[in-house]
């Protein structure tokens, strides 16, 4: 078996919302197609990638490096040496050749981009769902059938006032979502918690079915001020408070707040998941880490991430990745994650998972189909058939 084809193509995905760091009016991504000689039901098989929201594509790292690496790999140089498939692993390491070590950051989205691709390619080779084929080679043996999804919005919109946002959580409820996240730090803290506690109304008065993310806007002053009037609201959790890389910041916030904090989802590699555990003062009986693997080099290294958890006492239960998109939920199924994040209606057709997916309890099915799923999004096919073809 060899790969025959690769194309890369940027496409955008810019609307009108922000958090408290950056506005999406550019937002765009990186998307590949990978053609194989083998054949599945009288069609070759291909796998697709694409990086998930919030940072840029990366088609430059991939057309002058990434790509002419791959595509000059004999297809001895990228076979499963006990199984006749690609290896993703052998693959991972010619993309990386020649790559010194550290400042973990653009190229791990190019890099991320084409290993979804390889994992959608291989697990259409064996046949299999990627969740089941993850469970059975590195996981217990059983993938579960559905994950736990939270509803992520609550984004700061032009003109949007907080009759607006409880409109749109009442919707994510009304999906079948009973947990949802909401974005603070891009109004002053007193408004926060007047949105807040609005959230909190319409979810039965539970504040533990309400997460925040300050998306790395705080100084430690700021992220502390935060803790302590949000403490006694017993949220789902309080995420990335501070800088992604000042682990002294929220290792101090972990001594002063109580509930769970979350972060992770601009670490790009499992040196920077380390230190993270290292330093960062996160607690493994209540905290969450969000790595996202199509932005952090693909499952290659996520596997490698998980390792050094196990190493450090962390349960994969542990991880709910950021991204809301169907290669993190194959692999919170397949490997016993906590779940995955989930953009209901924003970031589409990218985001979100299996058009016809039962959701309820927040909670939501796994697809039945080879390879990661992207077959059971219409609209995410229709736009790769335009793309590509
Ligand atoms: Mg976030």
């Amino acid at each position: 078996m060899r790969i025959v084809d690769i194309a890369e193509v940027t496409a955008s995905i810019a609307s009108d919302i922000r958090n408290a760091y950056i506005d999406f009016s550019k937002m765009d991504v990186s998307v590949v197609k990978i053609t194989t000689d083998v054949i599945r039901d009288g069609k070759p098989v291909v796998g697709y990638g694409f990086n998930s929201n919030g940072r840029y594509a990366q088609g430059g790292i991939m057309r002058d490096r990434i790509l002419p690496r791959l595509r000059a790999a004999s297809p001895d140089d990228l076979r499963d040496p006990e199984r006749d498939n690609l290896d993703p692993f052998r693959a991972w390491d010619i993309m990386m050749a020649n790559e010194k070590p550290g400042g973990h950051g653009e190229r791990s989205v190019a890099v991320g981009v084409v290993d979804m691709a390889l994992w959608d390619i291989v697990a259409k080779i064996e046949d299999k769902p990627l969740h089941i084929l993850l469970a059975e080679r590195y996981g217990t043996g059983r993938a579960e059938p559905t994950a736990f999804v939270y509803a992520a919005g609550g984004y700061y919109y032009p003109g949007k006032d907080i009759e607006a946002l409880q409109a749109e959580m009442r919707g994510y409820l009304a999906m079948g979502y009973d947990t949802v996240k909401m974005k603070i730090g891009g109004a002053p803290l007193a408004d926060d918690i007047k949105r807040i506690e609005a959230v909190i109304a319409i979810l039965d008065g539970d504040g533990s079915r309400l997460a925040v993310d300050a998306n790395g806007r705080f100084d430690l002053d700021t992220a502390i001020a935060y803790a302590r009037a949000l403490d006694p609201y017993g949220l789902k959790w309080y995420e990335e408070a501070g800088d992604p890389l000042d682990y002294a910041l929220q290792a101090t916030l972990g001594e002063i707040y109580q509930g769970p904090m979350a972060t992770g989802e601009n670490l790009f590699s499992h040196q920077d998941a380390r230190n993270l555990l290292r330093y960062g003062g996160m607690r493994p009986d209540r905290d969450i880490l969000q790595f996202d693997p199509a932005l952090s080099y693909g499952l290659v290294e996520y596997l490698r991430t998980l390792a050094v958890m196990k190493q450090a006492g962390w349960s994969p239960r542990r991880c709910i990745p950021h991204g809301g998109h169907q290669f993190a939920l194959s692999i919170a199924a397949g490997l016993g994650l906590g779940g995955n994040e989930s953009y209901p209606g924003i970031f589409a057709p990218f985001g979100g998972f299996a058009d016809d997916a039962p959701l309820s309890a927040s909670r939501v099915d796994l697809p039945a189909v080879p390879g990661v799923g992207f077959e059971t999004k219409a609209k995410l096919m229709d736009l790769y058939g335009r793309l590509f073809d």
